[in-house]
């Protein structure tokens, strides 16, 4: 009988830049596992008949096997294991919310040390780029289709590479000069490096997707003047609009969106200025106000920038924080100051209109709400105010509206949202396909390149009367 494998509960961690160091620049904080550290984390993996962590993957990748060749120092064999099933692992690896699907159902997590599976992840992308030569995949004979993909983020990355391989001639248009979506222009440098997104765009422009930026679908062209040029179209336009609270003083100077700071930053080099054409005001006093991951960045992007405080303040408490546990602890060593069951109400603006001080009310929690959550309580006559140069407005987006409202067929919901099928993608119009954000709302970047995925697979099926067999073409 074979021997019962001995359970190692000591989850290797992956080195970082030390909290005082990485406060003043904006390289990657976490540094990755050595080969060492990767093999002996991958040696920890029980290998399950049953790989439970497998139904937490929105992408359904062999977690098991690409670790056992981990573990077996295959590290190319794990990379192959990897792509089979995720085209962007080196992103997935950093940015997935590994402790709310793949890892939280990992058997070792009952005992509080599940296998890092997003660490191993990104290990064995990291690895294919500095050791390893990237294979390029078979490219299928032209099927002599177009297929328009609108929109460069996760999601239309996914369709874009899925159906260059199988034959099709795909372009892709975005609006913005640069592509990749949220991870170029939302996600910050020091999690997301943005030589690794360029790296993945690259790729796909390698096997032969054209790339058109600076061409906004729905103003330089409708969606219906596209589809006369192409055989079928799909939708990764996301959730770029940003909420506001609609409180007074928002229209004051100093106060931003999330989308315009980090856009500021990641995409234009406000940080480098006046090396870069666009400016950042540096101030000294800088909240957040929001819960997320899109939070955590733009805080600790402020503490990158110089402020001499940044605060994240919050409505509900600790527990009910949305961001991963990670980013907010990352957060936490960098100097971010958290202030829980707070609101702002009130943004108050000096003779010149700038910001000078916020005015906030404390909160309380009561039942929980339709979310689960217990819905904060504001208490009567809790008024304070805070000294605040510096105001982030971080507390959602909704689907970017410009396609939906140019496109009189397209059925949207109610949040402005296209009406996709979740198993296929396809919209009301005919020929036309959508997924990630502008369907779900904002969302993560596995689920957008698992909507890719089925999309790419029903746009196939569509386009060559036949179901895809990609096992000869990764
Ligand atoms: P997007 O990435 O938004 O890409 C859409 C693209 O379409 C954009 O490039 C846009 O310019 C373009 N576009 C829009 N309208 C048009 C048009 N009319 N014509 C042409 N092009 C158009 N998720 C995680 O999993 N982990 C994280 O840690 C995480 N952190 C985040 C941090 C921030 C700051 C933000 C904003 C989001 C974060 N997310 C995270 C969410 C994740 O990035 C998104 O869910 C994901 O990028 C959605 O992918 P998408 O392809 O649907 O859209």
């Amino acid at each position: 009988m074979a021997e019962k494998k001995k359970l190692d509960l000591n989850r290797r961690e992956m080195p970082k830049q030390p909290p005082h160091i990485r406060r003043r620049n904006f390289n990657e904080v976490a540094l990755g596992y050595t080969s060492e550290l990767a093999v002996a984390e991958a040696g920890r993996c029980l290998q399950c008949k049953k790989p439970i962590c497998m139904q937490g993957c929105p992408v359904e990748i062999d977690i098991p096997g690409f670790i056992k060749c981990i573990a077996e120092e295959d590290f190319a064999g794990s990379i192959r294991v990897l792509k089979d099933k995720n085209c962007l692992p080196a992103i997935c690896g950093r940015v997935c919310p590994q402790e709310e699907q793949c890892e939280v159902k990992c058997v070792l997590n009952n005992k509080n040390a599940p296998v890092a599976i997003g660490r191993l992840e990104r290990f064995a992308a990291d690895w294919e780029t500095e050791n390893g030569k990237i294979e390029m995949p078979k490219i299928k004979a032209s099927t002599g289709k177009k297929v328009a993909v609108i929109g460069s983020g996760p999601a239309g990355i996914t369709v874009a590479g899925d159906l260059v391989v199988l034959g099709h001639d795909v372009v892709m248009f975005e609006a913005l000069h640069e592509p990749g979506g949220v991870l170029t222009y939302g996600i910050p440098e020091f999690r997301l490096p943005k030589a690794i997104v360029a790296r993945e765009l690259d790729y796909i422009q390698k096997l032969g997707v054209k790339l058109i930026p600076n061409y906004v679908v729905g103003k330089i062209k409708t969606l219906d003047k596209i589809l006369e040029e192409f055989d079928a179209v799909f939708i990764g336009t996301g959730a770029g609009l940003p909420w506001f609270m609609f409180i007074p003083g928002e229209n004051l100077n100093g106060v931003y969106s999330a989308n315009e700071y980090l856009t500021r930053m990641n995409l234009m080099g406000g940080f480098n200025y006046p090396k870069s054409s666009t400016p950042i005001k540096k101030h000294k006093r800088v909240a957040v106000v929001g819960g997320g991951n899109v939070a955590m960045d733009c805080a600790r992007t402020s503490i990158r920038l110089g402020a001499e405080e940044t605060y994240i303040i919050y409505r509900r408490s600790k527990q009910e924080l949305p961001a991963r546990a990670e980013e907010v602890e990352n957060a936490e060593e960098e100097g971010v100051i958290f202030k829980f069951l707070t609101l702002p109400t009130k943004l108050i603006g000096d003779e010149d209109g700038w910001l000078k001080e916020i005015e906030c009310v404390e909160m309380e929690l009561g039942e929980p709400d339709k979310s689960g959550r217990r819905r904060p309580i504001v208490i009567e006559g809790s008024e304070f105010r805070i000294p605040m140069d510096g105001y982030v407005v971080a507390i959602g987006n909704s689907p970017n509206p410009l396609i939906p409202q140019s496109t009189p067929d397209l059925e949207t919901g109610k949040w402005g949202n296209i009406v996709a099928d979740e198993e296929t993608g396809k919209t009301s119009k005919e020929r036309v396909w959508a997924g990630g954000d502008i369907v779900t709302g904002a969302a993560t970047v596995i689920l957008a390149m698992g909507a890719g995925r089925k999309a790419a697979r029903s746009m196939h099926e569509y386009l060559s009367g036949e179901k895809p067999d990609t096992s000869d073409s990764k």
